[in-house]
């Protein structure tokens, strides 16, 4: 594989994917050696980190959840100072850097101090999610939406999303950080009018060895969400396109005997 070079003085955001080093790019996987420091967060796959040469520097800047603001300041500001230092940077973020990953924040630091910046995209969480179920984001006629949200409130603060415009049967939710909010997100769709047996899909770890995945129905969703995930990352798959798991005769329910098994029909 040719290698590639970063201009000292620049800062690439580069998508490590879900955490199969297997499923980052080359491009990926040449800018991280091309780099003097590597900023990652605590979703990059321990894999993925191993492929990170021993003589470039790696920063560990991630916090799992309830980052504030002021967290994420300071790692725009550590980028900055690296990159005016004549660093060769790589901000590793998982999944895809533009979807949940705080990417505008960094390009904007670093734009307004004048540094270089370029992005290299990842395999988002969703993508990898439906990949080891072996289904379709997308069904033709059936799911002809696919809208990523994320059901993670700021602290304090209520989750306000558009439930109306998200139930709607033809398409499918890929949510990200629900794990929390799995029982306002059930309820708020249901009163939305989404059918309370949607089929549901939690999958936690895509990708990693750890990989689980549970499959229940909306109106079960909040029991479901408490009892069968663990601490892993976990993306929530609703609609439709999850329910051609039955006719692949996939079987995705855990053993765990509160999380019903979907219906076979
Ligand atoms: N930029 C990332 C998302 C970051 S937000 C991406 O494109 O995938 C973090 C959320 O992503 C987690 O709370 C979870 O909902 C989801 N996620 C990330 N990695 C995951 C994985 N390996 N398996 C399941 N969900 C994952």
């Amino acid at each position: 594989m040719p290698e590639i070079a970063i201009e000292p003085g620049t800062v690439w955001l580069v998508g490590a994917g879900p955490g199969d080093p297997d499923l980052l790019t080359r491009k990926a996987e040449r800018l991280i050696r091309a780099a003097s420091v590597v900023f990652h967060d605590a979703l990059v796959g321990p894999g993925v980190l191993e492929l990170v040469p021993r003589h470039v520097r790696l920063v560990s800047v991630g916090k799992r959840s309830g980052r504030h603001s002021k967290d994420q300041k300071a790692i725009d500001a550590l980028l900055v100072e690296a990159a005016l230092a004549g660093e060769r940077v790589v901000r590793l973020k998982g999944g895809d850097p533009a979807i949940f990953g705080r990417a505008t924040e960094e390009l904007e630091a670093c734009r307004a101090a004048g540094v270089p910046v370029q992005v290299c995209p990842g395999v988002t969480a969703a993508s990898a999610a439906a990949a080891s179920l072996g289904l379709s984001l997308t069904l033709r006629g059936l799911a002809r939406r696919l809208t990523f949200v994320t059901a993670h409130a700021r602290a304090g603060e209520q989750l306000e999303l558009d439930w109306a415009a998200l139930a709607d049967p033809q398409a499918t939710l890929a949510i990200y950080m629900g794990k929390a909010a799995a029982p306002t997100v059930s309820a708020r769709l249901v009163a939305a009018g989404l059918a309370p047996d949607t089929p549901v899909v939690m999958v936690e770890n895509a990708s990693l060895p750890e990989e689980r995945h549970f499959s229940t129905r909306l109106d079960l969703l909040p029991l479901a969400a408490r009892t069968a995930l663990g601490e892993g990352p976990a993306v929530i798959l609703v609609g439709r396109s999850v329910a051609a798991l039955a006719c692949a005769g996939r079987q995705v329910a855990d053993t765990s005997p509160v999380v019903p098994a979907r219906d076979a029909g």
